[in-house]
């Protein structure tokens, strides 16, 4: 099965940006994904192509004009055409994006995503083509290119065959629920640096222990958060 995955924009040639190179690019050659990006502009209707209009009630910026996006939206993912795909807006105010929903946005079809601008969207097309509001961290973009990326990168590398045997997955930071251990590889010593001792004694539980150990460790050290 192929996960599709369709970008509403004001800048296609951002896509497939990145996603285009390493082991992400080969996957999409070989049709295991694929992302298409739509200009959002192509839907306006008047002479200049008008996409953002002055927010009512004032106030700096413009917003993107929910006539406009429903028409793009409705035109690549109508629900009444069996296009069940979640559909995404990246945003600020949304749910922070997390592993989990990585996996499951991974485990289905694919996914629509709408990429915001400006000050962002008009809350009617948000809430009558019930856009999940989706955020990559405590700071604004400019734009929600950068993010759909991000969001795109995290789940292709998890789709069946894309990485292969260089996807550990098991040990991953926040896949259980914890930090990672520290890495270590050759050579021996580095500016008089040994390479913990464990690591090199073939001891594959005392291995096993230790990462255990150095994960619980780093994760109370930086993120408490997650051993609530
Ligand atoms: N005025 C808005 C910010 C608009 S930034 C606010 O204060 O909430 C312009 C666009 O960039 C947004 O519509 C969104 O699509 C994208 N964007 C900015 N920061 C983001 C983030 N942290 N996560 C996801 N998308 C973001």
């Amino acid at each position: 099965m192929t996960f599709r995955a369709t970008i509403l924009t004001l800048y296609p040639e951002m896509f497939p940006g990145h996603l285009s190179t390493s082991l992400a690019g080969k996957a999409a050659a070989r049709g295991e994904w694929s992302v298409e990006a739509v200009q959002i502009r192509d839907f306006a209707e008047d002479r200049h192509r008008t996409v953002d209009d002055t927010p009512a009630g004032g106030g700096a910026g413009m917003v993107l004009k929910p006539d406009i996006l429903a028409k793009a939206i409705d035109s690549v993912a109508a629900k009444d055409k069996g296009d069940n795909r979640p559909r995404l807006l990246m945003s600020p105010r949304g749910k922070p994006l997390t592993q989990a929903r990585v996996r499951e946005l991974a485990a289905g079809e694919g996914v629509v995503i709408v990429c915001g601008r400006f000050e962002g969207v008009d809350q009617r097309v948000i809430d009558g083509r019930e856009l999940e509001e989706v955020s990559i961290g405590d700071y604004i973009l400019s734009g929600g290119e950068p993010a759909a990326l991000i969001l795109l990168d995290a789940v292709v590398r998890i789709l069946p065959g894309v990485m292969g045997n260089v996807l550990s997955g098991t040990h991953e930071s926040f896949e259980t629920g914890m930090l990672e251990h520290p890495h270590y590889t050759r050579p021996q010593v580095f500016e008089g640096q040994e390479i913990p001792a464990v690591l090199t004694s073939g001891n594959h539980a005392a291995i096993e222990k230790w990462r255990q150990e150095q994960a619980r460790k780093l994760t109370k050290e930086r993120r408490p958060d997650l051993l609530d």
